[in-house]
């Protein structure tokens, strides 16, 4: 699958986004937009033919003015809306968690003071891999969370 597929998504699929983000794909979302732009479809529009994204919209509308770089998405349940776009042959299957999940931004290796500092890590650190989100200021890792997620991913509905 290449190249890699980057995404932008409308205010009605944050949680969505959220997933896209978890399994690696770059997705900007409108939510990082000011709210109360009466243009912001066509902003949506024109910042995917910029940047090469994919629009994703529950819009029929903006969906028709994107043509081939819109994808209309059919269901408001989020499962349902990741097997669509891998029924589509867009995205695989996968958790990555190599972008922070509310912010886009990629993520690395956390430092020791960051996993210390850190408001919420696990109690007995071993065993776990540490990431950081150096925008967020916000820890991840894997661990029994991830592992729930990637089976949610990986269900086929
Ligand atoms: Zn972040």
């Amino acid at each position: 699958m290449s190249p890699e597929p980057r995404f932008i998504t409308d205010r009605m699929l944050g949680t969505l986004t959220r997933y896209l983000r978890f399994m690696g794909y770059n997705t900007v979302s409108a939510n990082g937009f000011e709210e109360g732009n009466t243009k912001e479809d066509t902003l949506l529009l024109s910042y995917a033919e910029r940047e090469g994204r994919i629009l994703l919209t529950r819009d029929t509308e903006l969906a028709h003015r994107g043509k081939d770089r819109a994808v209309l998405i059919n269901s408001d349940d989020v499962l349902e809306q990741v097997q669509q776009l891998v029924e589509r042959g867009l995205i695989e299957r996968r958790l990555v968690m190599d972008r922070c999940s509310l912010c886009n931004t990629p993520l690395r290796t956390a430092t020791d003071e960051e996993i210390v500092g850190a408001e919420y890590a696990p109690q007995d650190l071993t065993g776990f891999t540490f990431f950081w989100c150096s925008q967020c200021r916000r820890l991840y890792w894997n661990g029994s969370h991830t592992k729930q997620l990637l089976e949610r991913i990986g269900q086929e509905k």
